[in-house]
């Protein structure tokens, strides 16, 4: 028997949990355009390495949560985890290096295998931008100031909270790197296995460790922002007092980092009380350093990533969906005429609806069912004297209008 089941961490959408989906990417999608953000797909598989290389081998995503296989061809791909690695890859072997300053939209699904929990899938849905080739502070103001703007429109300010931190230069992060690890050397047996080895290989992910005793053993650690020089120090200034000055809110979290090295600078999070352990909603930083790791010419670049489902949960009510015009013939000798009306009144830009079958009373009854606003019953006296009858289906108030008078007539109901 053939399984019939979605598989595990992944889900059909339609109705309403479609609506919130295409309700919060349209809105993404229009407020990055008014921001001068242009929309980029790249394909939802690549090389492995282009993950495995970007993420880097001591990340959750690379050691336990991609998608990868071999293909027919021997080559080892990938299903995207995240979004920014496709973008610098095409960045990079588009040539788009030309370009900058580039910003990009991108929006589709995301694919990680780990357990599924309420806002936690395996295949879920991020938008996101990156802009790239700007160095300056402004450039991390502009991302943040979209990110907000976003989220004031969906009517989501009031639950979320924007969190920044500062990773500092490499000068920075090295001096920081030192002092962590040794503050955490002296406490390594308190250290999960995982974080003892990332102790050596890249200690600041200790930092970003779901485990509780790696969480408890990190609590009293040194603070990245005690360990800024000068030049980092200036830079948070400039994007804290930026946003600032555009009124945007935020709270500083020295607990909050990207552990991969070529983060830096900036780091910031939408963060909920509102979904659990799910609290992040949308998530960024500045990557200086990640096209040059790549392979790409040195391309400052800054972005974030945000899950479509945890918005979507998170998301007031709906605006009733738009509300359609029945057309009902009364019998069956009036099917025609009814099918010919309803091809004129959506020819004129009106949705309308012909039910399929059954008595009038089946067909008031599908009326109903798609939240109708209005009835155009037919029968054979109308079709007779080539007028249709209209009644308002929330009053039950009912006229009868020429066919030649219907459309102008029904305008006060689009
Ligand atoms: P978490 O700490 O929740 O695992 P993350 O650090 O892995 O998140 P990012 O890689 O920064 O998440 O991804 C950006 C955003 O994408 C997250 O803030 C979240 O909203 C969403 N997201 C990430 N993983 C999932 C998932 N498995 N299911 C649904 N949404 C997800
Ligand atoms: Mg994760």
């Amino acid at each position: 028997m053939t399984n019939l089941q979605p598989v595990r961490g992944t889900h059909d959408l339609l109705f309403d949990d479609l609506r919130r989906h295409r309700l919060i990417e349209a809105t993404a999608f229009d407020l990055a355009a008014r921001y001068g953000f242009v929309e980029i797909a790249t394909p939802i598989f690549e090389f492995t390495d282009v993950f495995a290389r970007t993420l880097g081998d001591t990340s959750d995503i690379v050691t336990k949560e991609m998608y990868t296989f071999e293909t027919k061809g021997g080559e080892s791909i990938t299903l995207r985890p995240e979004g920014t690695a496709g973008v610098a890859r095409a960045f990079i072997s588009g040539g788009l290096a030309q370009m900058t300053p580039l910003k990009l939209f991108y929006r589709g699904p995301m694919f990680r295998h780990e357990r599924p929990q309420k806002g936690r899938q395996r295949q879920f849905q991020q938008i996101g931008v990156e802009l790239l080739g700007v160095a300056s502070p402004q450039g991390d103001v502009e991302v943040i100031a979209l990110a907000e703007h976003i989220l004031k429109d969906l009517r989501l300010t009031g639950v979320t909270t924007l969190e920044i931190n500062s990773l500092g230069d490499t000068e920075s992060r090295a001096a920081y790197r030192d002092a962590l690890v040794q503050f955490l050397g002296a406490r390594k047996t308190a250290l999960s296995e995982e974080s003892r080895e990332r102790l050596a290989r890249n200690p600041l992910r200790i930092l970003d460790s779901k485990d509780p005793g790696d969480q408890a053993a990190v609590k009293d650690a040194p603070a990245f922002t005690d360990f800024l020089n000068m030049a980092s120090q200036d830079f948070f200034k400039t994007v804290q007092d930026g946003l600032a000055a555009l009124g945007i809110g935020f709270k500083v979290n020295p607990a909050l980092v990207r552990g991969l090295d070529y983060y830096c600078h900036t780091a910031f999070e939408f963060t909920t009380e509102a979904l659990g352990a799910q609290g992040t909603v949308l998530a960024g930083g500045r990557y200086d350093g990640l096209i040059q790791q790549m392979g790409g010419p040195p391309t400052p670049g800054v972005g974030w990533a945000a899950g479509v489902e945890r918005l979507a949960m998170l998301l007031p009510e709906l605006t009733p969906a738009h509300r359609p015009i029945a057309v009902i013939p009364i019998s069956d000798d009036e099917v025609t005429a009814a099918q010919s009306l309803t091809h004129t009144l959506r020819r004129a830009g009106l949705a309308a609806d012909l039910g399929y079958g059954g008595n009038m009373g089946k067909r008031m009854k599908r009326a109903d069912k798609i939240n109708a606003i209005v009835a155009v019953i037919l029968g054979a006296d109308e079709v007779r004297e080539h007028a249709v009858t209209v009644r308002n289906l929330d009053t039950g108030d009912q006229v009868k209008v020429p066919e030649a008078d219907l459309v102008r007539h029904l305008a006060a109901y689009r």
